[in-house]
């Protein structure tokens, strides 16, 4: 059972916060102000909606669980600040949210775990004018997300989020803080996606095919991880890295996101 008697589903990622502090953090790292229209994924029972309607001009709360809407109508029904909407964010329309005169479009929410990483990078590769995006992940996704070159959580999510924006973990959150109970411990996120992209659409499409590439086999040099890209021999590829600077014998680990993107230019 979830708070308050309701009955969660699993299947839709339910795991509600029932910690009163946490729940304020998370508002605070949201980042809004008095002006600024914050999008929040999946509001359940609203605890986290109350929060960000304190601090934003308007609230557009999207949840998917036809179950919660009455629950979300009832509670927000004298407050015209917060308007729900019915959907599946994976197929919300972006364009609905617009920022308010002098203010800003941000997002936040406790994610529904299962997707992601398709809300996050279905965000940033549409382009959603946001200018944060702060969300309760996994803490194993968060460290992902965060990680920097060298290190075994450093991988394709890490390299693909911090090409779009800067990244920062704010605050790690037990599963004691949620009801029901999830198996894996959390973490709240902030995301600021760059206002000016390194990389234009088709350059970003050899982007992130390299960086999935050199990523593929993890444990090969990246002579050997990257041969057969593009039609290019093992020697080509060795020619190129070498020519911008990167010892062949390296692996995708040890690249920055810079060093992917300059590559990506070349090969
Ligand atoms: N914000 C609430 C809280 O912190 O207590 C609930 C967070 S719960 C982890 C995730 C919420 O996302 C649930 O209410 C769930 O029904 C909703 N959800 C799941 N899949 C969704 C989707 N595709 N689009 C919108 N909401 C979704």
């Amino acid at each position: 059972m979830g708070s308050k008697g309701f009955k969660a589903k699993k299947s839709l990622g339910q795991n509600f916060l029932r910690d009163e502090q946490v729940i304020e953090s998370i508002a605070d790292a949201a980042g809004c102000g008095p002006a600024d229209t914050v999008v929040e994924i999946g509001p359940g029972l609203g605890v986290l909606t109350d929060a960000l309607s304190e601090r934003a001009g308007k609230v557009i709360a999207v949840e998917l669980d036809d179950r919660l809407i009455p629950v979300l109508s009832a509670r927000f029904a004298l407050k015209d600040s917060v308007e729900i909407v019915h959907g599946d964010i994976l197929k919300y329309d972006w364009k609905e949210a617009r920022a308010e005169e002098g203010g800003v479009l941000r997002i936040a929410g406790n994610l529904p775990y299962y997707i992601t990483t398709p809300i996050l990078l279905g965000i940033l590769e549409k382009d959603v004018p946001a200018k944060s995006i702060c969300v309760m992940v996994q803490k194993e996704v968060a460290d992902r997300i965060v990680a920097s070159p060298g290190g075994k959580d450093y991988g394709v999510l890490s390299v693909s989020l911090q090409y779009y924006g800067k990244v920062r973990k704010v605050l790690d959150v037990p599963a004691e803080c949620f009801s029901p109970r999830p198996k894996v411990d959390s973490a709240v996120v902030v995301l600021e996606p760059f206002e000016k992209r390194a990389l234009g659409k088709e350059e970003e499409k050899a982007f992130f095919r390299l960086v999935k590439q050199a990523f593929s086999q993890r444990r090969k040099t990246l002579s050997n991880s990257l041969s057969g890209i593009n039609g290019l021999q093992k020697e080509d590829v060795e020619k190129v890295l070498t020519e911008n600077g990167i010892d062949p014998k390296r692996r995708a680990e040890t690249l920055s996101v810079e060093e992917y993107i300059n590559l990506s230019k070349e090969i």
